[in-house]
């Protein structure tokens, strides 16, 4: 269980929302069609992790003002019912951030958060690959094979399935370091589930 670090995450958008569940866009409008960040979850070397440690922190918006717009455009809510997206980033900085906050406080990891998904760019990584948001599929060594070669490490991506049955890529995952700014190798990877065909839906 020794060594933190973390796992950062980014969902499509378009993945999330053409399912059985749906989505709803937020009170903000519908967000570009990018990836958006879901979370920076601190992990263990072997895949466990902790959460919510700490209720004596809870979520302060009046810490992030500064970085609220940019958490509307990268960090976008999707689920429903519609809302801001001050629930879904409580949720994130209770569940997660507080397992970190003995690293970085949590104006340092909203703002952590927000500088990873500045330098991956996850969608110009895909689509100079050829790997475009139009509902085409790939295979998943393609996909895994862009990301590696902008970024130079190996993410673990995760696919659900559409109201139809497809599989498609739905959230990318990168490993970043105990200070939550650079990338890392993995340690290790959860189990996949994209089908030998992985669908890139439009947003
Ligand atoms: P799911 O079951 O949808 O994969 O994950 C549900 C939740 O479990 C995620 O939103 C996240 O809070 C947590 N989770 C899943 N995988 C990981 C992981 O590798 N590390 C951490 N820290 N949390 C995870
Ligand atoms: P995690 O999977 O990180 O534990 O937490 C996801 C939680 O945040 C879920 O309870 C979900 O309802 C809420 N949530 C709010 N907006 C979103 C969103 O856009 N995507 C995901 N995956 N969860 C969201
Ligand atoms: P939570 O209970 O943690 O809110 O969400 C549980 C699971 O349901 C998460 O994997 C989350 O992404 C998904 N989820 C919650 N609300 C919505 C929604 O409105 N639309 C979609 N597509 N998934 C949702």
């Amino acid at each position: 269980m020794k060594g933190k670090t973390f796992v950062f995450t980014e969902k499509w958008p378009g993945s999330y929302c053409d399912t059985k569940t749906s989505c709803c866009y937020p009170t903000t409008g519908k967000p570009a069609a990018d990836f958006g960040i879901h979370g920076l979850w601190p992990n263990y070397n072997d895949g466990s992790y902790p959460s919510n440690c700490d209720p004596s922190n809870p979520f302060d918006q009046s810490e992030i003002s500064d970085l609220r717009s940019s958490m509307q455009k990268e960090w976008p809510t999707l689920a429903c019912p519609s809302s801001s997206g001050i629930a879904f980033w409580t949720h994130e900085w209770e569940k997660h951030g507080t397992c970190s906050e003995s690293v970085i406080d949590q104006h340092g990891y909203f703002e952590a958060a927000l500088n990873l998904k500045k330098k991956i760019n996850l969608l110009q990584a895909l689509q100079s690959a050829g790997i475009q948001p139009n509902g085409d599929s790939y295979t998943l060594q393609n996909i895994t094979g862009a990301v590696k070669d902008a970024t130079g490490f190996t993410p673990f991506i995760e696919c659900n399935v559409d109201e139809s049955g497809n599989s498609q890529l739905y959230q990318v995952y990168l490993c970043v370091d105990t200070s939550g700014s650079d990338l890392i190798e993995c340690p290790v990877f959860p189990h996949g589930q994209c089908g030998t065909q992985t669908e890139f839906p439009t947003f």
